[in-house]
């Protein structure tokens, strides 16, 4: 129970005070993925430098689980080489599907988000800003279509 108190209050507070919530001018990857079961929407701009994610960050509307875990991306995937936060982004879903063990030294605060496997409709929210970044960082036919936007309106 206490445990589980500590899991929301992490959720709420990068609800809130979400980190990483703006555009990125200049960013040359990003990303929009929608979760139509819930309404979520999530956006993601990252700046690669040298192999590495130097800046990442998010724009989204939704609810409180696909904001507050775009957040917690952001966090968890700045200064990662995009190897390691393909990693990362591997073993997060794997967390979320009860696939690989929520350990706190791989994962941080983002085992807060574990709280979410009981309500199996939601895991899709929690994974949405993954989905995206994996998507930004593959280079899809979606990211490049959203990069030509944000070119126009440089
Ligand atoms: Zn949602």
């Amino acid at each position: 129970m206490a445990l589980e108190q500590l899991y929301q209050e992490v959720i709420l507070d990068h609800y809130k005070n979400p980190r990483n919530k703006h555009d990125l001018p200049g960013a040359e990857l990003s990303c929009s993925r929608n979760n139509p079961l819930c309404g979520d929407e999530i956006t993601v701009y990252a700046h690669l430098d040298g192999g590495r994610v130097a800046e990442v960050s998010f724009r989204g509307s939704g609810c409180s689980i696909s904001q507050a875990s775009a957040s917690m991306m952001t966090e968890a995937v700045m200064g990662l080489s995009t190897e390691d936060t393909g990693g990362l982004v591997r073993d997060f879903r794997g967390m979320m599907e009860g696939k690989v063990e929520p350990s706190e030294d791989r994962f941080g605060e983002l085992v807060a988000l574990t709280g979410v496997r009981k309500y199996p409709a939601r895991i899709k929210c929690a994974v949405l800003a993954w989905d995206v970044i994996q998507a930004a960082l593959s280079g899809d036919a979606d990211a490049r279509e959203v990069r030509g936007e944000a070119a126009q309106s440089l």
